[in-house]
Order: C-alpha cells, then structure tokens, then sequence
C-alpha cells in the first residue's frame, strides 16, 4: 500500500474521515501524495464503523 496521509487520502477517496477511524504511523513519512513529510494512514481501524453504527443507533433511540 501506498503512503498518504490522511488529508490526501480523503481527497483522493473523495472520504471525509476524521483521523480517529484510521491507524496513523507514530513517525513521520514521506507522502506519496502530496510529497510531503506526515504522519500517513497505516490502515483503516476495523472497529470504528461498527461503533458509529452502534452509536447512531443509540442516539436513535433518546
Ligand atoms: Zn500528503
């Protein structure tokens, strides 16, 4: 996989996820996007999608 950071990978996604739904690298690399040194998107969080769900179900009920 290639090495974005999260702003072009949105971009390039057309997704607007916030940084939380993503596992970030602890350094910073070279983003093959933009070119520039960041922090870049190691892998989407497998979690963060059943626990939106979760959540919006919840708020449903209130
Ligand atoms: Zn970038």
């Amino acid at each position: 996989m290639a090495e974005f950071c999260l702003d072009f990978w949105n971009t390039l996604n057309g997704f607007d996820d916030p940084q939380e739904s993503y596992v970030m690298s602890w350094g910073i690399e070279l983003c093959e996007g933009c070119g520039e040194w960041k922090r870049v998107v190691i892998r989407k969080r497998k979690h963060y999608l059943v626990r939106c769900f979760i959540n919006r179900l919840c708020k449903r009920k209130k």
